[in-house]
């Protein structure tokens, strides 16, 4: 009964928690994103509803009617599940859902997801830490950058790989604004577009490079000397381990 946010991964069914999985079998209703790996809607009972939020060019979903559709669901008294791309407390608005839920005094409880956050880099061969390289990773998201000025020129730390989400548009100054915080202009960049999926593309340049590189949302932008570890071609490093 209630609500059950789950996070759906980065895409491929096989990267689903199992407690995602049983959670989608029992699930009456399923409230989905769009979704890339479509085998993750055959889990679900032939006869459980699905709902797409997804957002599409022409069409949209605002977050409040998103909000008002899972409060009603909820209050059904069946199983509701909310499937959200990678993890649902990493820029997936879990928190607002979960807000609005509990405010209605609707149950809600809520399953981990793989965040590309993470997994794209893993799949383009980056890892996030590596001893006497890196000894931390940020997660942000690339959106507001143009929000506050100074705001990625103090995001300029050395020894910390920055990995940004939402940040293809504005990723000229992006880097811009690292490099006038200090990050030195060729730190080496990487963006792994369509992480996990059959058309994955991973680009690597200098920080400098980074807005006169080509680059297609969905994609991770990794910036940090991580990017140069593993220098022979990693791509198959998350396929091969299944193969
Ligand atoms: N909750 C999600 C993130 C949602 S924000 C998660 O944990 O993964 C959407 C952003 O996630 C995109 O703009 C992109 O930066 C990143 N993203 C999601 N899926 C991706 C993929 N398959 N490859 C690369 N980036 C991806």
């Amino acid at each position: 009964m209630g609500v059950t946010l789950v996070g759906a991964g980065p895409g491929s069914v096989d990267l689903l928690t199992l407690r995602a999985a049983e959670v989608l079998r029992r699930a009456d209703v399923v409230v989905h994103d769009r979704l890339v790996d479509p085998r993750i809607l055959d889990l679900m009972r032939p006869d459980a509803e699905r709902i797409d939020v997804g957002k599409r060019p022409g069409t949209s979903h605002s977050q409040a009617l998103i909000n008002d559709l899972l409060v009603s669901l909820g209050r059904s008294g069946r199983n509701i599940v909310r499937l959200k791309g990678g993890d649902p407390f990493v820029f997936g608005r879990g928190g607002e859902e979960i807000l609005a839920l509990r405010e209605a005094d609707v149950a809600v409880s809520v399953v981990p997801g793989l965040s590309s956050a993470l997994v794209a880099p893993l799949a383009a061969g980056i890892p996030v830490t590596h001893r006497n390289v890196a000894r931390g990773v940020l997660v942000v998201t690339g959106h507001t950058v143009d929000e506050d000025a100074g705001d990625f020129a103090r995001l300029a730390l050395s020894g910390i790989t920055l990995v940004v989400l939402m940040g293809v548009e504005l990723r000229g100054a992006i880097a811009e604004q690292l490099i006038a915080g200090g990050l030195s202009a060729q730190t080496p960049t990487a963006i792994v577009e369509r992480a996990c999926r059959d058309d994955q593309r991973v680009s690597t340049c200098s920080l400098d490079q980074l807005g006169v590189t080509a680059a297609e949302a969905p994609a991770v932008i990794v910036i940090g000397d991580v990017v140069s570890v593993l220098r022979a071609d990693m791509s198959d490093l998350l396929t091969g381990a299944t193969a």
